[in-house]
Parts: structure tokens; C-alpha cells; sequence
């Protein structure tokens, strides 16, 4: 049995491999595909469980599928919480299954900054796209799942003659019950645990859950081994302490957990100012509708429509569902009005609206190996955020919407954008609720070991033998949302490695 959990390790124990990666979201699961398919002999460690522990259930979710527990928060003017998966399979366990490839101008952008290497250019990087899409089953979300939420938004958005429409997904089996962001009980979100690693285990790939690495061991400027404690999964009770020894370490946990571990394990002054660096999160904020027809929002694919505005690049408003507690927190009434709310829930409908943000953050690490995230916003993501709500009231009203409302310190409804418009414009960020699942460019790549981690090889600068491969390498802020960009990444650099 190759996927293992904590019942698998009795003791401390050593294994070898001629790879060993830490963490098996998209970044890693990739990784370890095409590692083991060029017959290394890989192993894959992953902190959270090593199987599913699906329950459409907030706190269920968090305590075994969010790192953290779902307490991640980037501190600054405002805070923003931040989500990331965790478990074999990582965020693509939980996400909404959107697959976006990434924009050929941001890819574009990444030449100069990986000192004229364009390996990454888009028509080098086009097949692997395909070949990714392809496994992963990528396709256009079926309009008899979409749902009423998602049909809105497409409607309005055609109305004003914007692109947008139904958004490519890996979910070619999905029955659109909405609750992506708990685990797909049907089996219908192909998520990475569901293709990329079981293609790595049937290569050869031990995966092992329940361990959280906490070392990466060097000697004579190169990687030497990893290692980390194995703890129970229900009671966290301590299995031992598994090392692997290998030549070759690929790190892969993520936007905040790269960074985080590099920092723990004491590594950053070794690799230079850029670790935890440039931190990008994608914050957003939220749309809701009121329509006079049913929508039960919370019904049909998660997030299955989006739209852009030609005014607004870098602004990608998509739907959204929240089950009906969440709905109450987000129109944010008390007593009598909170029981008038409840019974315009069946006929909302929702739309964030995601920036490519220009504000940075930096992820460090407490003594005890959490996350400690501080982000601070650009007054003109602000100003782009509020034109995003303006426009996506609009393409909301067009659609089927009667009036809207935001998660804004008393803003009210409106019945127009511009009135909206006028509502937002006296708001600081410090009024908006705000939400971020796409941390990123934290060991960001590039040719400069001043402000960057890694290079075009994705091997560090400052260690031979220890790549990197997930969300935390994006030289800048991608604007789209992030797991396919990940999977094409990590599948280059692997190849790459594979080769030597
Ligand atoms: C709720 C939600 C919805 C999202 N929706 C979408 C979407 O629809 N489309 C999209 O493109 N993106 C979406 N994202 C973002 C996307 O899931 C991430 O960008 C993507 O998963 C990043 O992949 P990664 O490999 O970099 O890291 P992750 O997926 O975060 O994987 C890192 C893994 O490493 C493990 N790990 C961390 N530290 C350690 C350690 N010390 N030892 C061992 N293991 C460790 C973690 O448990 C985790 O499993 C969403 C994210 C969330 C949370
Ligand atoms: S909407 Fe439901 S069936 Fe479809 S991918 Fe999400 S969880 Fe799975």
C-alpha cells in the first residue's frame, strides 16, 4: 500500500528516495507524477490526512481540510483571511474548481524578470496546458448544473455585451450541489487526489499522510534529507518522527506554507531576503442580489460563471454560494431585520470580485511553526475593488436582479450602480469584508537572488538540490485564479529535473 497515514508509522523511521516532496496540492501532486513516471523513487509527504474526511460542515472542513484550522489571517490595515487547503490533494480538495490558464501577458511579463529565459512563454508552456487540462478533465461547466446563481451573471454579462459566460472547471462529473468548498461528496470534482497523485502511486510514489515536516537537513551546500513528526489524525497522538533521505527535496506547501517551513526550519537567511516576500493574495470582497424569482444560490455548480469589464483588466468578478448561514453573516442584520433577511435568502444571488492585487504582504513564521502574515493594500486595489462591485451591480441588475448589496459597513441596497457607485465612494478598505484563498508569490522565481528564492529551474539559489513547485514561486501576481498556472509550473520544473 503506497498511500499511507499515521497508522502506517510506528516509531521513528527512515526511508530513501531519490525525491522527496513536501506537500501534495496541485504544485506537488504534479510534481510527483511526472517524477515517478521518469522512475524515481519518489516520496511524497503531506500533513493533513492521507483520505478525504469530507462533511459539508464549516468547522468539520476546517479542522482537518483548512490549514491552520482555518485561522490564517494577514494582518494590516484590514484584516483578510486567508484559506488554503490541506490534506492529499491540498486546496484542490476544497476549491471551486475553476481553470483558468494563465493570461500569455502575465507569462509574458516573467521574461525579463527570469533574466530573458523564456521557457515559460506561452507557446512553450501551451501543450503543457493541454496535457494537464486533459488529465484533469478541464471543461466548460454544463449549463444543466450551472444553476440559477451562475445562469445571472452569464445573462447579464451577455446583456451588456462583456466577455464572460460559464467557467472552465475540473469537474467533468459534477451533479452542481454546490458545496465545493467542503469536498465534492459525488466523486464529480476531479481533484488532484483523484488523477495526479494515484498516477504518481501507480508509477511507484509512497505518499504519506499526517506528517508535517519541520526539517530540511543540508550538508556542503546541498539538501540531505527531511523530516517530521507522523501524529494521529483524529487525536493528534505522536506516531514518531519519519526522516527520508534524498538528494533531490521538492517543496510544495503552498503560498503561506513554503515560506513558512523555510523559515521554521531556519533556512530563509540561507536563501536570501526574498523568502516570505512579495506576498500576493487575490482580495476581494462580494456582490449580492436580490432577484423577485427563486435562485436557492447555494444550489448548482459553485462558482460557474464569470465576466471581465475591457475598463478593469486585472479585475475578474465570478459568482459565488454561500449556504444560508453564511448568507446571514454577509448581509450582517441583527433581530428583526435579520429575520427579514432570512426570508429573502431563496432569492439571492452572489458574485465576488477578485483584483490582481499590487499590495504586498510577507509570511514569517512564529516559534511554533504557524503562519504569521502581514499584507499591506494599495489605495488603488481599493479603488479597483469598488469600480469591480459597481460593474458587476450592473451586470447583475441586467441579469435578473432587482436591487444589490455588498459585505460594506452600512451600505445599504441599491437599485442602480451609480447609486451604488455613490455608497462606496466615502468607504476605506477598514468598511469592507474582505476574503483571499489564492496566496502566492512568496519565493517568488526569478534571476536575482536579491528578490528571488529560485530560479527558472525552479532550484534555489542558495541550496543545491532543493526545488521548488507550487503557488509560492509566481514571479508576480497572476490575476487568475491559480491551480492550473500551479500544476503546469510544477509539471515544467519536474520535467526539467527528471532530465538531469
Ligand atoms: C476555498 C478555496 C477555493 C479555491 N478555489 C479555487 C478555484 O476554484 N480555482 C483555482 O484555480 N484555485 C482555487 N483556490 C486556490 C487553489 O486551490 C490554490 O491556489 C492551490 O491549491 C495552490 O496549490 P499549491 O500546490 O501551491 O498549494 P496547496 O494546495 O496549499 O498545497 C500545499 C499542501 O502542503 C501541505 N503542507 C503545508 N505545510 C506542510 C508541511 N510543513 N509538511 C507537510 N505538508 C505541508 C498542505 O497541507 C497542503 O496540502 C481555492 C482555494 C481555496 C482554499
Ligand atoms: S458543485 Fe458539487 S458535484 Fe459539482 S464539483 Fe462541486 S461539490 Fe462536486
Amino acid at each position: 500500500m503506497t498511500l499511507r497515514n499515521w497508522e502506517d508509522v510506528r516509531g521513528d523511521t527512515v526511508l530513501d528516495a531519490d525525491v522527496v516532496i513536501i506537500g501534495t496540492g496541485p504544485g506537488g501532486a504534479a510534481a510527483g507524477r511526472v517524477l515517478a513516471e521518469a522512475g524515481a523513487r519518489v516520496v511524497m509527504l503531506e500533513e493533513g490526512p492521507a483520505r478525504p474526511m469530507f462533511r459539508p460542515n464549516l468547522a468539520h472542513t476546517q479542522r482537518y481540510h483548512m490549514q491552520e484550522s482555518g485561522t490564517m489571517v494577514a494582518r494590516g490595515r484590514q484584516f483578510v483571511p486567508v484559506a488554503a487547503g490541506r490534506g492529499v490533494g491540498g486546496g484542490s480538495l476544497v476549491n471551486s474548481a475553476i481553470c483558468f490558464r494563465t493570461p500569455p501577458s502575465v507569462l509574458e511579463g516573467w521574461k525579463p524578470v527570469l533574466g530573458g529565459d523564456d521557457r515559460f512563454a506561452p507557446a512553450r508552456l501551451a501543450p503543457v496546458f493541454d496535457e494537464i487540462e486533459a488529465l484533469i478533465g478541464v471543461g466548460v461547466t454544463r449549463d444543466e448544473v450551472a444553476g440559477e446563481n451562475n445562469r445571472i451573471l452569464v445573462r447579464g454579462a451577455a446583456a451588456l455585451g462583456l466577455p464572460g459566460g460559464l467557467i472552465r472547471r475540473n469537474a467533468p462529473g459534477c451533479v452542481g450541489c454546490g458545496i465545493c468548498n467542503y469536498g465534492c461528496p459525488s466523486g464529480g470534482k476531479a481533484s488532484v487526489d483523484r488523477n495526479l497523485i494515484p498516477m504518481a502511486i501507480a508509477a511507484g510514489a509512497i505518499v504519506q499522510g499526517d506528517v508535517k515536516v519541520d526539517q530540511i537537513h543540508h550538508a556542503g551546500g546541498a539538501v540531505a534529507a527531511v523530516s517530521g513528526l507522523v501524529s494521529h489524525t483524529e487525536t493528534g497522538e505522536l506516531r514518531g518522527r519519519l526522516t527520508v533521505r534524498a538528494p533531490r527535496v521538492v517543496l510544495a506547501a503552498g503560498g503561506i506554507g513554503t515560506p513558512r517551513l523555510l523559515h521554521h526550519a531556519g533556512l530563509s537567511a540561507r536563501l536570501g531576503p526574498a523568502v516570505g516576500r512579495g506576498l500576493h493574495l487575490h482580495p476581494g470582497s462580494a456582490l449580492l442580489g436580490e432577484c423577485d424569482h427563486p435562485v436557492t444560490m447555494w444550489r448548482g455548480a459553485t462558482q460557474g460563471a464569470w465576466f471581465e469589464h475591457p475598463d478593469l483588466p486585472g479585475v475578474l468578478p465570478h459568482t459565488f454560494n454561500a449556504p444560508p448561514d453564511t448568507l446571514v453573516l454577509l448581509l450582517g442584520n441583527v433581530g428583526l431585520a435579520a429575520k427579514a433577511d432570512l426570508q429573502r435568502l431563496p432569492n439571492l444571488c452572489g458574485c465576488v470580485v477578485m483584483i490582481s492585487d499590487h499590495g504586498e504582504g510577507r509570511v514569517g513564521s512564529t516559534s511554533d511553526g504557524r503562519a504569521d502574515i502581514s499584507y499591506a493594500f494599495d489605495p488603488h486595489d481599493v479603488d479597483r475593488i469598488k469600480a469591480g462591485m459597481v460593474e458587476t451591480a450592473r451586470v447583475l441588475l441586467a441579469g435578473g436582479a432587482r436591487r444589490v448589496t455588498a459585505p460594506v459597513h452600512e451600505i445599504g441596497w441599491h437599485d442602480s450602480p451609480e447609486s451604488l457607485g455613490k455608497g462606496l465612494a466615502n468607504k476605506a478598505i477598514t468598511d469592507f469584508a474582505l476574503y483571499a484563498s489564492h496566496p502566492m508569490a512568496t519565493c517568488r522565481m526569478g534571476a536575482d537572488p536579491a528578490t528571488s528564492v529560485i530560479g527558472p529551474t525552479g532550484e534555489a539559489h542558495g541550496l543545491r538540490g532543493l526545488f521548488l513547485a507550487d503557488s509560492s514561486i509566481f514571479p508576480t501576481s497572476l490575476g487568475v485564479n491559480p491551480q492550473l498556472t500551479t500544476m503546469v509550473l510544477a509539471t515544467a520544473i519536474a520535467r526539467e529535473l527528471a532530465s538531469h
